[in-house]
């Protein structure tokens, strides 16, 4: 994709702006690839995360989306608690390559993302210590989001939240980077700089690819899958082997600030009436119902067992949309046990999979109800006393209704959250 309206081809050492020395390439997503730079200027931080969009005219205006949308972030409030919990920019120009021109964004730099943490488990889970400490980051992150700026994320998700890192964690990146040089190899461009941080052993290769492709492998390990059965759903998916591993310690003083504002949109203007990844996505998003702040909460509901488990609370199959929304809507009938009736009537989709409160096309005798507290005890053994306040807490978040969900501010002060281990 390193062509015209595509990928700013860039060479570790380059120098952008008179600026910028690129020292390291840290990630890439859809629109852009990100490298980490050391700032030569005297003014601002010594080191940032570059994002260079793709140059295509489509691509830059969603970059000038972006750039609004971080801006805002950065100016309205920062004493807000929540304000040390998002990614911040630093600073905002263009570049020119053979391939046009890019649109590039500076940030502070973050070291991996929460999908590096689950890998680094081995799809284990984390200890609900850390995830409590973590989730409580993220709606903090939220709550000014929501609260202050009235902006939706879109797209909540472990690979979206980044943890900081410190200068020593930055030095040895960029070592590793002149020990490639030294040897005289080229670094290939899809080597990127968070997976070093991953166990040589747990990692299948060094590119963002091979990470997906693992985990996509042990999501199939862990939920065994019967060959999709036309449109019927499939409960034995969720009855695995149980998972009786210790969960992955992580350090008590981790921090997290949720990133890519790529998606994002305003309260009251948004962009796209389909939003957020697949197994993050409100039910009130899959019906077509609209959306507002609670889609963001039901992610950050999904992120959470996720982060515990290390499994996806929901992950629908299927080969086409309408019917991985049909399974989708059964994994959360059987996972909240029924969904309300009313809630099934609203939404432009809504009349394709339910009729009078039911879902269509689906035989009731293949759905298995099975709620999140027991699920805990009996695929992770957990003890009950310890299932019940998460389950609960988590319930709260991915209630049906987004007008009765909690708030990133109401979440916050739930007992599950403000309560002692
Ligand atoms: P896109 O909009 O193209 O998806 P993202 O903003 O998600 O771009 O960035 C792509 C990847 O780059 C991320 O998944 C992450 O690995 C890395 N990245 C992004 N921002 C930072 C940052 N501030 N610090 C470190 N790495 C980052
Ligand atoms: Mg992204």
């Amino acid at each position: 994709e390193y062509i015209t309206g595509g990928y700013m081809p860039i060479n570790i050492g380059d120098i952008l702006k008179e600026q910028y020395k690129v020292c390291r390439k840290l990630g890439w997503g859809h629109f852009s690839t990100v490298w980490l730079c050391r700032n030569l200027s005297n003014e601002g931080p010594t080191y940032v995360a570059l994002k260079i969009c793709k140059s295509a005219q489509s691509f830059a205006v969603v970059a000038q989306d972006e750039i609004k949308l971080l801006r805002e972030t950065k100016l309205i409030d920062p004493t807000h608690i929540g304000y040390k919990h998002i990614v911040q920019m630093v600073d905002t120009f263009k570049l020119v390559s053979v391939n046009g021109v890019h649109t590039a964004i500076s940030m502070e730099i973050m070291g991996p993302s929460l999908l590096h943490l689950l890998i680094q488990s081995d799809f284990r889970g984390i200890h609900l210590s850390g995830c409590k400490r973590i989730i409580t980051q993220v709606l903090k992150g939220l709550s000014y989001l929501h609260e202050k700026c009235r902006i939706i994320h879109t797209d909540i998700k472990p690979e979206n939240i980044l943890i900081k890192v410190d200068e020593n964690y930055i030095k040895t990146i960029i070592s590793k980077t002149e020990k490639f040089t030294e040897l005289g190899i080229d670094m290939p461009r899809s080597y990127v700089a968070s997976d070093c941080w991953i166990d040589k052993d747990k990692r299948l290769g060094d590119s963002d690819e091979n990470i997906i492709s693992k985990f996509e492998e042990q999501r199939g390990q862990s939920y065994p899958y019967d060959k999709f059965l036309g449109e019927l759903t499939d409960f034995k998916r969720r009855h695995g082997e149980p998972r009786l591993n210790a969960p992955m310690w992580v350090s008590p003083n981790i921090e997290i600030k949720i990133a890519d504002l790529g998606n994002s949109c305003w309260e009251d203007h948004h962009f796209s009436a389909e939003i957020q990844t697949r197994q993050y996505r409100a039910l009130e998003v899959i019906l077509g119902a609209g959306y507002g702040f609670p889609a963001d909460i039901w992610s950050v509901g999904c992120m959470g067992f996720e982060m515990v488990t290390g499994e996806m609370l929901f992950s629908p199959k299927g080969e086409e949309s309408k019917i991985t929304n049909r399974d989708h809507l059964c994994l959360i009938y059987e996972t909240l046990g029924g969904i309300p009736q009313y809630i099934t009537e609203k939404g432009t989709n809504a009349r394709q999979y339910f009729s009078n409160g039911e879902l269509l096309r689906v035989n009731k005798k293949w759905l298995r109800i099975w709620k999140i507290e027991d699920v805990l005890v009996e695929k992770y053994k957990w003890k009950r006393v310890d299932a019940i306040p998460f389950a609960g807490f988590l319930e709260s978040l991915i209630e049906p209704d987004p007008a009765l969900r909690l708030t990133a501010s109401m979440a916050l002060q739930s007992e599950w959250i403000t309560m002692n281990e």
